[in-house]
């Protein structure tokens, strides 16, 4: 197997710390030691998503709860906000829960528009919006704030956020905000493994669920109340990824959140210095581009397969090319996670090294 540091947007790459907290026993997840270690990581989480409710423990990817979110919140419409592969995907599970769903699509690269959805909303059909924050697929961050302003206005309308991508790299007040289920996965921005999804539901959204027959049991967002009234998870969680988050909250708090914010913002900006310097541009607006990936326009042709195959196999480096419609005519470049100036730096002078060899000749 060749072994490569993972530049990609998720899964990235993961700190020698974080793979030995995977090693500890495993413990009996109905044990005192299990309770203690839910319990630890309650108020970590609670301050990065900003919200005084609990934040429960999903043994899954983050596909498990976006489509549990739907099917315990909504008897009557959803409404899928979609710009990129992400959102648009929500719009099809959603569909294939058996909701109702309307598509509200914006052009890839573009943000969502708030009054756009204030005009659907007012319609009065809806009792649930779905929101991808950070759309991995065009490297666009919604604004959060225009966009909960409009949905606070219709209270029968549940929030379901997804910020996969996003999570603890930027303050995201969920409670401030008014969003009812904020989600997120571990292998993005925390630099863990895949395999857990946290995901946190306002009291309006638990009593809605009260309500609504066809939950199933695994995302039951009830059952996941019941349950953690204990410490505990409704079925076996992955309890090495539990070690993980332990261990990488412990590493949150020391660096402290504001510096964990400053840090993505000045790396997000060295990315793009480096985009500027070498002649490419960013496919999202910078206006709304995120701050913790670059999704760059390939304008100068760089042949990104073969880039890339010796970026790994020389550099033991790895960017991704793009995703779903975007391969081939995008590749980004990801700042989550643990990344510092000095590793991302390494990056670009590798990638510095390889560059003009995978560009076309220019004809003289
Ligand atoms: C990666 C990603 C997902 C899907 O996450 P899984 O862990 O593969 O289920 C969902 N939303 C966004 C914004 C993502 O970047």
């Amino acid at each position: 197997m060749m072994t490569y540091k993972l530049f990609g947007p998720g899964p990235v790459d993961i700190s020698e710390k974080s793979y030995t907290a995977l090693t500890q026993p495993v413990m009996g997840h109905r044990s005192k030691d299990f309770v203690e270690l839910y319990h630890s990581v309650q108020p970590g989480l609670q301050e990065l998503f900003g919200t005084q409710r609990p934040v429960f423990l999903s043994t899954s990817s983050a596909w498990g709860v976006m489509e549990g979110a739907v099917r315990n919140v909504s008897s009557q419409r959803v409404l899928n906000c979609m710009c990129g592969a992400f959102s648009d995907k929500w719009f099809d599970v959603t569909k294939r829960c058996g909701k109702e769903a309307t598509d509200l699509r914006f052009e890839w690269g573009q943000p969502v528009e708030p009054d756009a959805i204030r005009t659907e909303l007012e319609s009065g059909a809806y009792d649930a919006i779905t929101l991808v924050h950070n759309e991995t697929s065009t490297g666009v961050m919604n604004n959060l704030e225009d966009v909960m302003e409009v949905v606070r206005s219709f209270p029968e309308v549940i929030s379901i956020v997804d910020t996969v991508s996003s999570f603890s790299a930027l303050p995201i007040p969920m409670d401030e905000l008014g969003i009812d289920v904020m989600l997120t996965g571990t292998q993005k921005a925390l630099a863990l493994p895949p395999g857990l999804a946290l995901f946190s539901v306002s009291e309006r959204a638990m009593s809605r669920a009260e309500a609504i027959e066809g939950r199933g049991y695994y995302f039951d967002f009830l059952e996941f109340l019941k349950n953690h009234e204990k410490g505990m998870t409704p079925s076996t969680p992955v309890i090495p990824l539990i070690h993980a988050l332990q261990s990488k909250l412990e590493e949150i708090a020391a660096e402290g959140l504001d510096a964990r914010y400053a840090r993505h913002v000045s790396t997000n900006e060295s990315t793009r210095k480096w985009v500027k310097e070498n002649g490419f541009h960013l496919f999202p607006h910078e206006d709304h581009a995120s701050v913790t990936l670059c999704c760059i326009k390939n304008s100068r042709e760089l042949d990104l397969a073969a880039f890339n195959q010796k970026l790994q196999q020389e550099k033991k480096f790895s960017i991704n090319c793009g995703y779903g419609k975007l391969k081939g005519e995008t590749f980004r470049i990801s700042n989550m996670g643990d990344e510092t100036e000095e590793t991302m730096a390494e990056l670009f002078a590798a990638m510095d090294d390889l560059l003009d060899e995978f560009l076309p000749r220019s004809v003289v």
